[in-house]
């Protein structure tokens, strides 16, 4: 009889519920999305509460799509990283609206603390660098400015998490409070190197330490659900990380295995075995999972704009309808005509690290149209891939044979060709397109016993498109130098 596992997927703007069958198939999926609260610039906030029911909502309906009397044998918890909750040990309320992982309210403060000299030991702890981004400073600022929060978390009435704890002590009626090391990870406050929370970063960000969650493996048994939420208890065997479960969905179980995730963002990580490798190029470095007693680390980059780039084509140039139309337009012309974009909206990210530089369009002339422009859009997300990657393998030393990809991007082909190119690499494309629950799916797979050797699934072996390289390597030069002068130039006239 087959058994079934069920992934849930904490994203940034909706909650999915999805069921996988024991050869990591995806059977159904339900998703709901939720309110995005913007009180200030800068701040973004979630509803902790909201984020609950729409989880209850999409496990009921997942529930309700399996044969009658079939329950799944595990749940897996997968989320939004570093987005910070504290809440009420009695009554499981928290006591202000979630710090979301995009707010800047803290960039002051983390502004003083690298002035004071700070960064290198956070770096040398955490492998993370001194930004608001992680959860530490979001902890400070709520006890500084919830009232009576600092004294109730001495006290130890308080409960700090990042939502998989959150909406574990939800799942567990109060029962469980825990995360896994992944989501530990990304607060600031833990130690990669000792696997512990780290005293030294708990007195320095000012953390009681009666607020945090036991850290566990990813293929933990962390508790089972309440029976009153859904008619009988499932036991919660994984949690991991939303980049770190899309790592293991694409099969990135070896050192110099890497997947890049092409959304609004694009998210690079690469596995690097049981070392932790410090970037000489800020890149972060993470726990990327322990999984059947054995930890791995990986570094991570990413940029900014890969899909936002092209929403501009569509939503603010209004050149094109779809953000599919791209392709087409891309197939239309043989090259850019020397038409080279730097999608710089927000600023550069690794490892570039300008956040003064903004786009540019270089290279127009009166014969330059749409296909130029959604061209050098497209080739924009490649150029930034292969600095990423370039840079990753500088920092390790690692040869990489091949790049996995996921995310709304990759729908497009000429994307995939083009990243195959201009990294001389193979790009390869999984058929599910749900990588970060199927990897969290498969975690609880390992948690519950029901999977011993991740890799060896049927689903890995047989479900990947490939793409191979094929532009020859002195165009390859000539395209990345192109590219090289206009990033330079984007830097140079935002005055840095
Ligand atoms: P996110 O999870 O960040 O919301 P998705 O993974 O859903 O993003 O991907 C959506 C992004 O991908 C959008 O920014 C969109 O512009 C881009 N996109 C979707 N399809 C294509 C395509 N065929 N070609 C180019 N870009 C695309």
């Amino acid at each position: 009889m087959t058994s079934y596992i069920l992934a849930i997927d904490q994203g940034t703007t909706s909650t999915r519920a999805m069921i996988f069958d024991d050869q990591g198939r995806a059977i159904s999926s339900h998703q709901k999305e939720f309110t995005q609260y913007f009180p200030q610039d800068g701040w973004v906030e979630h509803d902790g509460m909201e984020i609950i029911q729409t989880v209850i909502e999409t496990v009921r309906e997942a529930l309700d799509s399996l044969p009658e009397a079939v329950s799944p044998k595990a749940i897996g918890i997968t989320n939004q990283r570093e987005t910070t909750l504290i809440w009420d040990r009695g009554t499981g309320e928290p006591i202000c609206p979630a710090i979301v992982w995009q707010d800047r309210r803290t960039a002051d403060f983390c502004g003083l603390l690298k002035q004071d000299g700070y960064e290198d030991m956070v770096s040398e702890k955490t492998g993370l660098l001194l930004d608001p981004y992680f959860s530490a400073t979001k902890i400070t600022w709520i006890l500084d400015n919830v009232p009576g929060a600092r004294d109730r978390a001495k006290k130890g009435e308080l409960a700090f998490g990042t939502v998989d704890s959150f909406i574990l002590w939800h799942l567990t009626e109060g029962q469980v409070h825990a995360t896994d090391m992944t989501n530990a990870s990304r607060t600031m406050l833990y130690n990669i190197h000792d696997l512990a929370w780290d005293k030294d970063l708990l007195k320095m960000f000012d953390v009681p330490e009666a607020l945090l969650p036991s850290v566990h493996a990813c293929d933990h048994y962390f508790g089972d659900t309440g029976k009153s939420l859904f008619g009988k208890s499932i036991p919660i065997t994984a949690i991991a990380g939303d980049q770190q479960a899309a790592l293991i969905g694409q099969n990135c179980l070896a050192a110099g295995q890497i997947k890049c995730t092409y959304g609004t963002g694009g998210f690079i990580m690469m596995h690097t075995g049981d070392k932790i490798i410090r970037s000489q190029n800020r890149l972060l470095t993470t726990v990327a999972y322990k999984m059947q007693g054995k930890v791995a680390y990986a570094l991570e980059g990413s940029f900014f704009s890969a899909g936002s780039a092209v929403q501009w084509l569509r939503d603010g140039l209004k050149i094109i309808r779809a953000a599919s139309e791209t392709e087409e337009l891309a197939r239309s012309i043989d090259s850019c005509n020397g038409v080279t974009m730097v999608p710089a909206f927000t600023g550069l990210g690794a490892p570039h690290w300008n956040p003064e530089a903004r786009a540019t369009l270089f290279g127009i002339t009166r014969a330059t149209g749409i296909a130029e422009i959604a061209r050098a859009t497209l080739e924009s997300v490649g150029f930034q891939t292969a600095d990423l990657l370039d840079a990753m393998q500088q920092d390790t030393g690692m040869s990489i044979d091949a790049l996995k990809v996921d995310g709304g991007m990759v729908e497009n082909k000429w994307l995939l060709q083009f990243l195959a190119d201009i990294m001389q690499l193979k790009v390869v494309r999984s058929e599910v397109s749900e990588t970060t629950a199927l990897g969290v799916a498969l975690l609880a797979g390992v948690g519950v016993g029901l999977f011993n050797k991740v890799n060896k699934l049927s689903i890995f072996n047989h479900y990947y498109n490939i793409t191979k390289p094929e532009m020859v390597t002195d165009e390859t030069i000539l395209h990345k130098k192109n590219w090289e002068n206009a990033v330079e130039s984007a830097c140079y006239y935002s005055g840095k």
